[in-house]
């Protein structure tokens, strides 16, 4: 985890002034800092029969990929609005300035998915919540929700549901 640690770039005042953004690409530039993040990523769903990997455009997409492979599940984009090119369902969700909304095919999930939604960094929740409300609504048996990166001073767990499992690799 440490190696990982070291492998994270701080970037100051990004995308707006006062936000210290944790920049994943030098981690996932690294070949051993990208692969203990899968190795990792991975065990700690070794044995839940997870059958989806949902990745959050467009950070999600990465760490969400490794993972469906190493589980030998599949992976389902959830995307910006207007990127997906079938039949989608959509969920609004407020931002700070405005609201933005996140789309999934509605084909993509079944009731006999154990489904995992990843993304690479929690902050103040929103764009998961929104993305477990989209998962939710297709009636999976399971939903387990996961980021490789939690920066808890935002309390972003609070707004996700008490019934999903979240975990995060590194926690700040
Ligand atoms: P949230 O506030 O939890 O809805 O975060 C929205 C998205 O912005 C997440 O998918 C993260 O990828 C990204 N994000 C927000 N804050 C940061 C940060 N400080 N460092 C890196 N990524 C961030």
């Amino acid at each position: 985890m440490e190696y990982i640690k070291s492998k994270i770039r701080d970037v100051a005042d990004f995308p707006a002034k006062g936000v210290l953004f944790k920049d994943l690409t030098t981690a996932f530039k690294d070949p051993r800092a990208l692969h203990i993040i899968g190795w990792d990523l991975s065990q700690l769903y070794r044995d839940k029969g997870v059958t989806k990997v949902v990745g959050i455009e467009s950070r999600g997409f990465i760490g969400g990929s490794i993972l469906a492979f190493e589980l030998g599940a599949g992976f389902v984009p959830c995307r910006k609005p207007g990127k997906l090119p079938a039949d989608t369902i959509r969920q609004e969700y407020a931002k700070e300035y405005g609201t933005d909304v996140i789309e999934i095919h509605r084909d993509a999930i079944t009731p006999d998915d154990i489904v995992v939604i990843h993304d690479d960094v929690l902050a103040t929740g929103g764009t998961m919540a929104a993305a477990i409300n989209l998962v939710k609504s297709l009636n999976p048996k399971k939903i387990y929700v996961n980021f490789i990166i939690e920066l808890t001073a935002l309390n972003g767990r609070n707004l996700l549901p008490s019934d999903v499992e979240v975990t995060s690799l590194i926690k700040y």
